[in-house]
C-alpha cells in the first residue's frame, strides 16, 4: 500500500464525519483486532441452542461445504433473475435456493485470488497481500501464507477433514498449494481455465500457438496445466494434462465425480469435513463438454457452462443426500466475482453497473445461496449484508473452533454469520462491507446506502479490465442509494449528507485498523 493514498482517504473522509453521523452505526466493536458486528444477543443464543439439539441427535459437528464457480454473474442463475430468459436455465441452482436463504446482498472481493484467500483467511486481501490474482509468470517476493493460519489449518486441528477439489489460484509454488496450507487433499488446478487452456487453443490462440518460438517461451513460464492430487505434506501427484479444448471441457465433469466419490468416502467415517468444490467454469475461456454439448437454449460455450454448472450442483446435492449427511451438512454457493465482460460473449451476466474488476455492484455482488436440510427454514430471501469473508467466522462457529484462539498480532474483517444464517428470521451482524482494487480503498456499503471514494471507469464500453481507470471521485464521495438505483447511475449524495457522513465515517474507522495492524506487501 501506498502510505500517501491511505492518507488521502483518511484525510478525505474525516473532513466529511461529523460526530453526529455516528448514530446510524449499530455495531459494536467487542476485540481490538476484529470487525465490529451488530449485537443479536437473542438470535445467537436460539441458533446456539438450535444447533446443540441436532448435534444431541447425529452426535458429530457439521459438514460444511462450500461450492464456489468462478465469474459467475448475479444475474445468471434463475432464481437471481437470469436462467431461462438468459438461455441458460439453472434448475438445480433454483431448487437450492427455494429449500433455503437467497441472499441478495452478498458480496465478494473483484477478482479471483482476492475472494479465495479472504474466505480462507478471514482477512481482506490488503492484509495479506493477495491483492490481485497471480497471473502467468507471476513471482512474488514472500510467500503470503508463510504467516496467514488458514480456514483448513484450524479446521483440521480440531478435527475435521479438509479437502479442496478443482480451482486454487492463490499460488503454485511449493509452500502455497492447497495441501501445504492447512488441506489434507487437493484434486484440482492451479491456475484458472484460460491460463491452461490458451496453449492448446489455436483458433482462439493462433499468435501463440501457431509459432515454436513463443510456444517455448509461454512453456517457460511454468503454468501449471496438470490436473494435479496432493496431499498433506507434500505428496503430489500430476494425474493428467490438458492437451485439447475437448480435455478443458471436460474438466468439471471430473471434479465433480472426485467430490462425490469423496463425499461417499468422508460421509461413512467418524470425523466431519470440510469441502470447498472450486469450478473451473465459467471463467473463460469456456469450452462446452464434448460429452454434454448444446447443454443451453443459447448453444454459447458461456451458456452451456452454466447449465453444465448447475447439473454438477444438483449431483453435490444428491451425493450428500445419498450418503445420509443432507440433514448434518451446511452448503453454501456463491461466485468469486462479477461477470468478466472483457471475454463477452464468454461471459456471464449482472445487473448492475460494472463487472468483474471493478468495485461497483456488477464487480462484488454475487449470487449466494445457503442450503441446510432441517437447519435452514425453506423460502428464506435477505437483503442483509454478507461478506463472503463472513463464511471464514461462520465455519469456525459450526465446528465449534472459538475465536479466542486466533492471534491478536493481526486484524480479522470477517463476522461470524452464523445466527443470520440458520435462525428462521436471522438479520445480518454485518454493518458494513468495505470494497478495495488492488492496494487502494475504493467505497463502502452499509444498510441500502454506498459510498464511492475511487471508482473503476471503463475507457471503451464493458472493456472493466483490459481499458479502465482507477480514478479519484471529486470534492464528494459518490453516494449512491441502492434501493433507489440498484444500477449506482445517479448520486443522492448533499441530499442524504447525514448518511454521507456516517458511511464515510465508517471508511475512515476501517483505514484507521492499518495504522495499528500495516497491510502485508508480498510484491504483487
Ligand atoms: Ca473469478
Amino acid at each position: 500500500m501506498k502510505p500517501i493514498t491511505l492518507l488521502s482517504v483518511l484525510l478525505a473522509a474525516s473532513l466529511l464525519t461529523p460526530s453526529f453521523g455516528q448514530s446510524f452505526d449499530r455495531s459494536v466493536r467487542k476485540v481490538d483486532n476484529r470487525e465490529p458486528s451488530i449485537p443479536r444477543p437473542q438470535q445467537e443464543a436460539q441458533v446456539a441452542e438450535k444447533l446443540a439439539n441436532l448435534r444431541k441427535k447425529t452426535g458429530k459437528r457439521p459438514n460444511i461445504v462450500w461450492i464456489v464457480v468462478d465469474d459467475m454473474g448475479y444475474g445468471d442463475p434463475g432464481c437471481y433473475g437470469g436462467g431461462e430468459i438468459a438461455g441458460a436455465a439453472t434448475p438445480h441452482l433454483d431448487t437450492l435456493a427455494n429449500d433455503g436463504l437467497r441472499l441478495t446482498s452478498c458480496y465478494a472481493q473483484q477478482t479471483c485470488t482476492p475472494t479465495r484467500s479472504a474466505i480462507l483467511t478471514g482477512r481482506l486481501p490488503i492484509r495479506t497481500g493477495l491483492t490481485r490474482p497471480i497471473l502467468a509468470g507471476d513471482k512474488v517476493t514472500k510467500n503470503p501464507w508463510a504467516d496467514e493460519i488458514s480456514l483448513a489449518t484450524l479446521l483440521g486441528n480440531s478435527g475435521y477433514t479438509t479437502v479442496l477439489t478443482g480451482k486454487w489460484h492463490v499460488g503454485e509454488a511449493v509452500g502455497m498449494r492447497p495441501h501445504d496450507v492447512g488441506f489434507d487433499e487437493f484434486y484440482g488446478y492451479y491456475p484458472a481455465q484460460k491460463e491452461i487452456s490458451q496453449r492448446v487453443d489455436g483458433r482462439r490462440y493462433p499468435e501463440l500457438v501457431l509459432d515454436p518460438l513463443k510456444m517455448a517461451a509461454f512453456e517457460g513460464l511454468g503454468i501449471g496445466h496438470h490436473l494435479v492430487h496432493g496431499f498433506k505434506g507434500g505428496r503430489t501427484e500430476e494425474i493428467s494434462s490438458v492437451e485439447s479444448t475437448e480435455d478443458m471441457g471436460r474438466a468439471d465433469q471430473v471434479l465433480t465425480d472426485f467430490s462425490i466419490a469423496k463425499i461417499k468416502e468422508l460421509a461413512a467415517k467418524d470425523k466431519p469435513f470440510f469441502l470447498e468444490h472450486c469450478f473451473m467454469k465459467v471463467h473463460c475461456d469456456n469450452y462446452a463438454n464434448p460429452d454434454l454439448a448444446g447443454l443451453s437454449a443459447s448453444k454459447y460455450p458461456y451458456k452451456d457452462a452454466i447449465v453444465e454448472v448447475d447439473l454438477h450442483v444438483g449431483a453435490l446435492r444428491a451425493a450428500l443426500e445419498e450418503a445420509g449427511v443432507l440433514e448434518n451438512t451446511l452448503i453454501f454457493f456463491t461466485s468469486d466475482n462479477g461477470p468478466q465482460m472483457d471475454a463477452w460473449p464468454d461471459a456471464g451476466y449482472t445487473p448492475f453497473r460494472g463487472a468483474k474488476g471493478t468495485t461497483f455492484e456488477g464487480g462484488v455482488r454475487v449470487p449466494g445461496i445457503a442450503y441446510w436440510k432441517g437447519m435452514i427454514a425453506p423460502g428464506r430471501v435477505s437483503d442483509d449484508l454478507f461478506d463472503l469473508l463472513d463464511l471464514f467466522g461462520t465455519a469456525l462457529n459450526l465446528a465449534g473452533v472459538s475465536t479466542d484462539t486466533l492471534p491478536d498480532d493481526r486484524y480479522y474483517d470477517f463476522i461470524d454469520q452464523t445466527s443470520f444464517l440458520l435462525h428462521d428470521n436471522g438479520r445480518s451482524q454485518r454493518e458494513a462491507v468495505y470494497f478495495w482494487w488492488g492496494s487502494e480503498l475504493m467505497a463502502c456499503r452499509m444498510r441500502q446506502f454506498k459510498a464511492h471514494i475511487k471508482v473503476v471507469i471503463p475507457q471503451a464500453t464493458h472493456k472493466y479490465i483490459d481499458l479502465a481507470s482507477v480514478m479519484d471521485v471529486g470534492l464528494a464521495p459518490w453516494l449512491f442509494d441502492l434501493y433507489l438505483d440498484p444500477k449506482e447511475e445517479m448520486t443522492v449524495g448533499h441530499r442524504l449528507s447525514p448518511w454521507l457522513a456516517t458511511v464515510a465515517g465508517k471508511l475512515t474507522a476501517h483505514g484507521g485498523t492499518f495504522r495499528k495492524y500495516p497491510p502485508k506487501n508480498i510484491g504483487l
